[in-house]
């Protein structure tokens, strides 16, 4: 039923819709603007891979529940590669905090709530050696798509071919057809672009989250151990002016990424000093034990990456789609604030849905409103819930900024959704059935927000509400310097 199947980018998602059609016996063949991964272990790849055409890449990933059950469930034999390379499996049992693992036993769903710890260079290296050995996949390196032809037909606009540029080959000019195109471009995808160029319209929500994000990486010194999960402070948090986390990867090598709204231009400006991100680390309880000066040294530089946007497009409009054998997955279609941790798993998700629907029909037309209605019910969610997030953590910073506390409701509606988030987090911190809840919509193994429904767990909150806010509301105090502190602090700093 699947046929030839030409996919743009070789990243996550374009490798695993790959793999997901090559199992169905589609012949694949995927072209990516970079050159391939150096031979060598995943840290030469880190540290000389080329990868002009992610821009996150030497950013640090969570690769969430959701992506690690889904290989697990389609392709067990990469996981073993994975761990080969130093890549680390965090189980739930491993989350729990101590004083909830006297609650704590097994339920069925716990062993989908892992996590993989590993930079996303080692992923990306596993992953691309694992698909060049599958037989009826190919993979153009270092090949350009520069357009995409269309045709009208009667059911509508068809894609015919892919323009192609090759920078193997003097940068020589070729059109490629299949029966099947994926956009697996990734967050700079042009196909809505050169659709528009020729009258196809595709809708397009874009949503600016208004921060920038930061990151450093490091290695700990020699014979220094990695800090205890459950004896510090949270390796992350949200200071409300900026959320900051530690990423372990393998080998001793971890990451800590600094975020900050747009409009906090001190610091701002700050976090692209090296030795200020530092500072700044280190004036918060929870990243000092790994940024240390004896504990750890830094092995880049602090870098960033702007444009972060919630974008989402729709390629069927009324019912009709705007495009026919034709297909986005990943950021090209739905892309949510890398904080959150989801664009893996999404990406991977997605491509499986995408095998199943054009298994399960030959029509242009119904594969395409197939696969608009799965991608609404399954990453419409994920992405609406992104969004409420960044909302939300807007609408805090710029409080913050005006000096304003957190506490303070302007209305009846404003302090219920305080006082249940307050309640929530003190239930999540002493009850293991509400922490298991919230892992399950952090690591997408349910629809964001599910557990909340489940009886046990509202009457639980419910029980916390009527405790009153003040005791809840210690469950959500974080331990760092306020806003006012931190720029004091870094107007203290040497530039
Ligand atoms: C700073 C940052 C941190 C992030 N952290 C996380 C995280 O912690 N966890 C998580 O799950 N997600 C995270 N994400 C999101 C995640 O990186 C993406 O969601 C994921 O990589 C999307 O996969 P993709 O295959 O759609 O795109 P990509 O992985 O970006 O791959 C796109 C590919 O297409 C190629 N390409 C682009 N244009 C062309 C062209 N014209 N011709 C040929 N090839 C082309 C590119 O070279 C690239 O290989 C983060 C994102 C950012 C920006």
């Amino acid at each position: 039923m699947v046929q030839s199947v030409a996919i743009v980018g070789a990243g996550i998602a374009g490798m695993c819709t790959a793999l997901a059609l090559a199992k169905q016996g589609a012949k694949v063949t995927i072209f990516e603007r970079d050159i391939p991964p150096p031979s060598g272990n995943a840290n030469e790849a880190f540290f000389a891979w080329q990868r002009r055409g992610a821009a996150q890449f030497r950013h640090p990933h969570a690769f969430l529940g959701l992506m690690c059950s889904l290989l697990e469930q389609h392709h067990p034999e990469l996981l073993e590669d994975f761990f080969a390379a130093g890549a680390r499996k965090m189980a739930f049992a491993d989350i729990v905090p101590p004083h909830l693992m006297a609650q704590y036993r097994h339920e069925p769903g716990d062993e989908n709530l892992w996590m993989l710890l590993c930079r996303r260079a080692t992923i990306e290296t596993v992953l691309r050696r694992h698909t060049e050995t599958v037989g009826n996949i190919a993979i153009h390196n270092a090949t350009y798509v520069t357009g995409v032809n269309t045709e009208m037909r009667t059911d509508g606009n068809h894609v015919s071919g892919l323009q192609l540029t090759d920078r193997h080959n003097q940068n020589a000019q070729s059109t490629f057809s299949a029966d099947v195109y994926i956009d697996a471009s990734g967050r700079a995808s042009k196909f809505c672009r050169w659709f528009n160029e020729q009258g196809i319209d595709i809708q397009e929500r874009r949503d600016d989250a208004e921060i920038v994000y930061y990151t450093r990486h490091y290695r700990l010194k020699e014979g220094v151990e990695e800090p205890a999960r459950h004896e510090n402070e949270p390796a992350a948090g949200d200071l409300g002016y900026m959320k900051y986390g530690v990423f372990p990867g393998e080998g001793g090598h971890f990451a800590v990424i600094i975020c900050v709204p747009n409009a906090e231009k001190e610091l701002r400006t700050a976090i692209k000093n090296g030795s200020q991100f530092d500072a700044i680390c280190r004036s918060i309880p929870g990243l000092t034990p790994w940024v240390a000066q004896d504990c750890a040294e830094a092995t880049t530089d602090s870098f960033g990456i702007g444009d972060i946007q919630a974008v989402w497009r729709n390629f069927v409009q009324d019912d009709k789609p705007a495009v026919l054998d034709f297909f986005a997955v990943g950021d090209s279609s739905a892309r949510t604030n890398p904080l959150y941790g989801r664009g893996c798993s999404v990406g991977i998700l997605h491509g499986q849905i995408l095998s199943e629907v054009l298994a399960s029909s030959g029509d242009s037309t119904t594969r395409a409103l197939r696969f608009a209605q799965r991608t609404k019910e399954q990453i419409g969610p994920i992405f609406d819930a992104s969004l409420t997030e960044d909302k939300n953590g807007i609408k805090r910073a710029r409080a913050v900024m005006l000096g304003k506390e957190r506490n303070q409701a302007s209305s009846a509606k404003k302090w219920f959704t305080l006082a249940f988030g307050d309640a929530l987090a003190a239930a999540a911190n002493e009850k293991i059935h509400v922490f298991r809840g919230m892992m399950r919509t952090v690591n997408l193994i349910e629809k964001p927000g599910d557990f909340l429904k489940e009886k046990h767990v509202k009457r639980t909150v419910l029980r916390y509400m009527l405790r009153g806010r003040k005791r809840n509301s210690q469950a959500r105090v974080q331990r760092g310097p306020d806003r006012d502190t931190m720029l004091k602090h870094i107007e203290s700093m040497p530039s």
